[in-house]
């Protein structure tokens, strides 16, 4: 079995949108527990190898499989997502009205669940699993706090705890320190590196200094194709990436 041992895996994909190639023959191997780090200019196509992941855009051709067993591209987009890719975009959707305790809440109930929950309560165990990730998140002293009154950074951990509340598997994350102080980035860094092992975690990020904190194996896309993978190192000093962005 090709696919052993990775959590997801992306082969040979491409996807036009009015015949321009946006993601043109991409491979893309993430392993159980990794932590990724995808970078690329703009327009790299790193938004659509998102779309692909989580069933919002259907490539044209290639190959998708999440864990050995599911192949996405035979999946709808709340399939994938029950299946257990959970995926954080850019700015933080919370319910502003609400704790945080109660956010955490309702993203465990999800859609479905939320008038059994209203009506029979939480159980014991789902009131420590929310305690477990309230703690994670570093939200434990705001839990009866509304979550419109937390700083962005804050917000951006919540979503992040909203997300784990589901259990997922593979996490996708679209730049998480945009707007963030470097103390927020630093806590950011500590999350993301807790949640790695027992999560596969993918994260799409611009800022170098953020990246080179919490990558081990960092993926430089560049025309809808991988350009170099490595370390940051390896990246920093070649010479195809340094034309690639000197372009910007
Ligand atoms: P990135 O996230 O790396 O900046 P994107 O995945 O957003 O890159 O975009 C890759 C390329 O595909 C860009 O040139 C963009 O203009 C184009 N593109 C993305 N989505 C669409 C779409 N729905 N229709 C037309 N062009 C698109």
């Amino acid at each position: 079995d090709v696919s052993k041992g990775y959590i997801l895996y992306l082969e040979d994909i491409s996807v036009s949108f009015d015949g321009f190639k946006a993601i043109n023959d991409l491979n893309l191997y993430i392993k159980e527990g990794e932590l990724r780090c995808i970078i690329g200019p703009n327009g790299a196509g790193k938004t659509t190898m998102m779309d692909i992941i989580t069933g919002k855009t259907t490539p044209d051709k290639g190959s998708a499989w999440f864990g050995q067993r599911l192949n996405l591209l035979n999946m709808s987009e709340p399939q994938i997502a029950e299946a257990g890719i959970g995926r954080k975009f850019q700015k933080p959707t919370v319910f502003e009205e609400h704790t945080v305790f109660d956010n955490l809440e309702l993203a465990m109930a999800g859609d479905k669940q939320v008038l059994s929950l209203l009506f029979a309560g939480l159980s014991g165990e789902q009131k420590d699993r929310i305690d477990e990730v309230m703690t994670l998140i570093g939200l434990q002293d705001c839990r009866y706090e509304r979550a419109g009154s937390l700083s962005h950074g804050q917000k951006q951990w919540l979503e992040i705890g909203m997300l784990l509340m589901q259990n997922p598997k593979l996490l996708l994350v679209d730049e998480p320190v945009a707007g963030m102080t470097h103390q927020e980035m630093d806590r950011t860094a500590e999350l993301l590196n807790s949640l790695a092992g027992r999560h596969s975690v993918v994260v799409v990020e611009h800022d170098m200094d953020f990246v080179r904190s919490i990558a081990r194996t960092v993926t430089v896309l560049h025309q809808g194709s991988v350009l170099m993978e490595g370390t940051m190192d390896q990246i920093q000093n070649d010479a195809k990436v340094k034309e690639v962005y000197l372009g910007e």
